[in-house]
């Protein structure tokens, strides 16, 4: 016989769980998940001011072929005049915002165990996606991989978290993109020729990949130089892969050409 206590108590539970979830917001505000000392005020969990600093971050125009700021009279064919001469390897990309404000603070805490902030870098990400120019072209979404010692290590890879929380219709997550060899941390002021040197022959596709003739999206939390999405792109491409598109959080480096 079929019953149903379930529906009512989980109403029950919501209920309850809606006032006394209600009257705790009223005696103990939630604070900001990104300063940690002003209350939340606005439904993202963050303060007004952690909010007004990441939507100052992620309202310019940008590239979307480097990711880097541009203004829309600059851009010719929506390439700017930066990296006209560049030699990238992935087919477009799209970013939440700059590498800067509040989005700085937050993706540092991200990759450093703050895991609260998920929710939000997800949103992000995923908002990013959607107003992409390649959302109806991709395939497989692939993290860019960590070194197994340092997933390890950090428990998590910040970028397969972002990816395991977008939304799309038909695109499914493939880890078969390994990083090889365990590359140095890249400072910021790191040059573009030491990055690319650092990263080369650093990734590599596993064993019955199933990437020849597909489209890739490649996610990553930032983006400085390019030049670690560039090796991930290059080593996705001589595996046959069609087109590879670069999904980050942010963009850093606006200076480096
Ligand atoms: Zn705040
Ligand atoms: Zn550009």
């Amino acid at each position: 016989m079929i019953t149903t206590p379930n529906r009512t108590s989980n109403w029950f539970t919501r209920a309850v769980s809606d006032i006394v979830g209600g009257l705790g917001q009223l005696l103990w505000p939630a604070k900001c998940a990104n300063c940690g000392e002003h209350s939340v005020e606005t439904g993202s969990g963050l303060c007004g001011d952690c909010w007004e600093g990441l939507t100052s971050v992620c309202s310019a125009d940008y590239c979307r072929h480097c990711g880097r700021d541009v203004s829309p009279y600059v851009a010719c064919e929506g390439i700017c005049p930066n990296c006209r001469d560049e030699e990238i390897h992935f087919d477009g990309i799209a970013r939440a915002g700059r590498y800067a404000e509040s989005l700085r603070k937050m993706i540092l805490a991200f990759k450093n165990d703050s895991t609260e902030l998920g929710s939000i870098m997800v949103w992000l990400a995923d908002t990013a996606l959607q107003t992409s120019t390649f959302f109806n072209d991709i395939d497989f979404f692939v993290p860019v991989p960590l070194h197994w010692r340092r997933r390890f290590f950090r428990g998590y890879n910040q970028s397969y978290l972002l990816a395991r929380g977008l939304k799309h219709h038909s695109a499914e997550i493939s880890t078969d993109l390994v990083r090889i060899r365990n590359t140095k941390e890249q400072p910021t002021m790191m040059t573009v020729a030491a990055r690319a040197k650092n990263v080369a022959g650093a990734f590599a596709v596993r064993y019955r990949h199933p990437f020849a003739g597909r489209r890739i999206c490649l996610v990553d939390d930032i983006k400085t130089t390019g030049a670690t999405l560039n090796e991930c792109a290059k080593t996705l491409k001589e595996a046959g892969a069609l087109k590879v598109y670069a999904l980050v959080l942010s963009v850093a480096g606006q200076n480096n050409v």
